[in-house]
């Protein structure tokens, strides 16, 4: 059972969502309709008249912030179009191996059991580079440095974290979520611990302070001593030094805040579709984002996993991607 694979189980600022392929391209406006009676002579904004030769709308400050934010709606307004197509075009691929996962867990139809699309990435696995490993040594050195000047344990006690109540209000009274939404990050295999990897894990210094909080006792050689013990053998290329082959193997505890609060779109689209069919498990399609550059079929861009009703997990290795036999509506 990959629960190990449970990677982030979740949510916010710096786990921003990756836009979808093509979709994040310079803004350039529409063409305007051809006057009749020639170039515009007044700013369609404010109306006032316009110098010869030049655009539509006047230099004035308040008509350039309402041209900008004109095209800032625009480009929100394609984006959001593309989104909508990727989405339209991958549920309609991933269909059929989601209607055969089902049935080999036993559901009568997909009607009949919770089921998503989740991220999914395939990169491959090494050894820690020494590089990597000296970067992230010297930044949790410089955040426990910096934690236990600020209270050294002896005549200051490390006090609760304060700019983020929820830090520890969660800790302390969260409900655990369901296991069944784990089947999305077992699926994706983590695709939002890759950003940990230019983040150290996205420790900070308020992750120690926490730390220390927690176990006042606790010393810097021993803080030190239980991060780095837990890296993996083999990591994932690039991603976060503990982002190993079943997921992450850092402590639930020990990690920063965010990785145990982070929840993508599609576990908690996953969490919708648990609440409205509870109790059925879940089949998940993990789906590269870039799936359509290969039609074919068998691409090898996804992986399927269900959770059933008892939380026994199953990969689905040997279901293949469909031929995609119609791609992305062009612009
Ligand atoms: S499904 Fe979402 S929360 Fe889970 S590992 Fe993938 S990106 Fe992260
Ligand atoms: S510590 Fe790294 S691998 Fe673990 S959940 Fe956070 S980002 Fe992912």
């Amino acid at each position: 059972m990959l629960v190990a694979i449970n990677l982030t189980d979740r949510a916010s600022e710096p786990f921003a969502e990756k836009p979808f392929p093509g979709t994040a391209q310079m803004y350039q406006p529409p063409p305007r309709p051809m006057s009749h009676s020639g170039p515009a002579t007044r700013c369609r904004i404010c109306h006032q008249p316009l110098p010869q030769g030049t655009s539509d709308v006047c230099d004035r400050p308040p008509c350039q912030t309402r041209l900008k934010a004109e095209a800032a709606a625009e480009i929100a307004r394609r984006k959001k179009k593309k989104d909508a197509a990727w989405l339209e075009m991958s549920t309609r691929r991933t269909r059929p191996v989601l209607r055969q996962a089902a049935r080999e867990v036993g559901a009568q139809s997909l009607a009949h059991v919770a089921h998503a699309l989740a991220p999914y990435i395939d990169l491959p696995l090494r050894p820690l580079p020494e590089d990597r490993r000296a970067a992230f040594v010297d930044h949790l050195t410089e955040i426990i440095d910096a934690a236990f000047a600020t209270a050294d344990g002896i005549s200051a006690l490390p006090e609760l974290p304060e700019d983020d109540p929820d830090y520890t209000t969660r800790l302390a009274h969260e409900t655990p979520e369901p296991f069944v939404l784990n089947a999305a990050c077992i699926a994706c295999q983590g695709d939002c611990c890759t950003l940990g990897g230019g983040r150290h894990a996205f420790l900070t210094e308020e992750t120690i302070t926490y730390q220390r909080w927690r176990d006042p006792e606790v010393t810097k050689e021993t803080l030190t001593e239980r991060y780095l013990s837990a890296f993996p053998e083999v990591s994932v290329i690039g991603s976060c030094v503990y982002h190993g082959p079943q997921g992450c193997t850092l402590d639930r505890p020990l990690r920063a805040n965010i990785c145990n609060s982070f929840q993508c779109r599609s576990r908690r689209e996953l969490a919708d579709a648990v609440a409205r069919r509870p109790g059925t498990g879940a089949v998940v399609a993990g789906l590269s984002r870039n799936h359509a550059d290969d039609p074919s079929a068998g691409a090898p861009y996804l992986r399927v996993v269900s959770v059933s009703p008892t939380d026994e997990v199953t990969v689905h290795d040997h279901l293949r991607l469909p031929a995609l036999r119609k791609g992305m509506p062009e612009d």
